[in-house]
């Protein structure tokens, strides 16, 4: 999984990413966890795998892991060449959503771009940057389909979809709200890969003060998650300052750092929640000595298509899954104990795997 953080300048993005990749990369285990300044991988804490891990002595324990963007440089004009222009925006384009940071704290000392703290009209400076980037992608394809048009029915069907998009676009909407009934013209719209056709995860960078709470007290705060309500949208509430002193502590501290807090969870924990929930992500298990490790597939998945996430083999050999939760393997001590006590499933192709599935798959090579 791979996201974008996005924002204005100065709401908290580098502090956010610097943080989320310092405490990924110390758990992960990760030598060399920034592969590029702007990239990060962060692995997913799941507290199932270390306890399986231990069971079954595993010598390696591999979590989940998230790609995070730095889409640094994001100011009015940045589609029209001003900032880093155009070329980072290619960026976004790969991710799965965007998290968009949004300045929520006073701070006398960190200028804000346009003067003064007001969430939703920073939200609209960075949409409508995402909306012109767009706009470019749909008007470079139109010059390929319109073309073609004259001669070929889809490409006059794609015209007249780009038209549509367009302006739904124009109106200042974002392309995720673009509404058709026709499974082509989904299709075509999906595979533009537009900005705002992703789903958008708002990071509200809230003070100290206001983190125990989750913002309630903060009006900027109510207003996003108004805005983000009406447009299927995610918002969590972080502080980057305290989330940058989080990522310096070890998980003991952490956990009374953040009990000090009133906090039940660290903003990565928040983010990666999220970032599942709006993408409709879960995950499954696969333990024994070699190897702990956990997969994440869409909702939904079935057990051959879950299988080929490890291995493209496995789907294609698929014969069977041996399945059992991981609470009741761990209650049980062993998979044989847990196959004595009737809780191990045997389960074939139409098999929907749940969260917290441990697998043992059986296939043809
Ligand atoms: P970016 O331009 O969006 O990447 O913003 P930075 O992460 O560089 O932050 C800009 C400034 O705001 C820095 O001086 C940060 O220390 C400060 N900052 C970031 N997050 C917070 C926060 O939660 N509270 C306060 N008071 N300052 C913050």
């Amino acid at each position: 999984m791979k996201l974008g953080i996005v924002g204005l300048p100065n709401v908290g993005k580098s502090t956010l990413f610097n943080s989320l990749t310092k405490a990924g990369a110390e758990s992960a285990n990760y030598p060399f966890c920034t592969i590029d300044p702007n990239i990060g991988i962060v692995s997913v804490p799941d507290e199932r795998l270390k306890l399986l891990g231990d069971m079954y002595k595993s010598k390696k324990v591999t979590p989940a892991v998230i790609e995070f963007v730095d889409i640094a440089g994001l100011v009015k004009g940045a589609s029209k060449g001003e900032g880093l222009g155009n070329q980072f925006l290619s960026n976004i384009r790969e991710v799965d959503a965007v998290v968009h940071v949004v300045r929520c704290f006073e701070d006398s000392n960190v200028v804000h771009v346009d003067g003064n703290v007001n969430p939703l009209r920073d939200i609209e400076t960075i949409n409508l940057e995402l909306i012109f980037s767009d706009m470019e992608i749909l008007d470079r394809r139109m010059a390929k389909a319109g073309k073609g048009a004259r001669m070929d029915k889809t490409l006059a069907k794609e015209a007249s979809l780009l038209e549509k998009i367009k302006a739904h676009l124009e109106e200042g909407k974002p392309a995720g709200s673009f509404e058709t009934e026709d499974e082509d013209e989904l299709n075509l719209l999906a595979s533009y890969n537009l900005l705002t056709y992703k789903p958008v995860i708002f990071a509200a960078n809230v003070s100290e003060e206001d983190l125990a709470n989750d913002g309630a007290d903060n009006q900027g705060v109510l207003e996003v998650r108004e805005f983000a309500a009406k447009n299927g949208s995610e918002v969590f509430v972080i502080c980057a300052q305290i989330e940058q002193e989080i990522a310096e502590l070890d998980e003991d501290e952490k956990v009374m750092f953040l009990e000090d807090l009133g906090l039940k969870e660290s903003g990565l924990e928040k983010l990666i929640k999220a970032s599942y929930h709006i993408l409709g992500l879960h995950s499954f298990l696969t333990s024994g000595e070699d190897e702990t490790r956990a997969w994440t597939i869409k909702i939904g998945t079935k057990a051959p298509q879950a299988a080929g996430k490890i291995h493209t083999d496995f789907e294609r050999g698929f014969i069977k899954a041996e399945v059992v939760n991981y609470k009741d393997l761990l209650e049980q001590g062993s998979l044989s104990a847990a196959r004595e006590k009737g809780l191990v499933g045997m389960e074939g192709k139409e098999y929907v795997v749940k969260d917290g599935d441990v697998i043992l798959f059986r296939f043809n090579v």
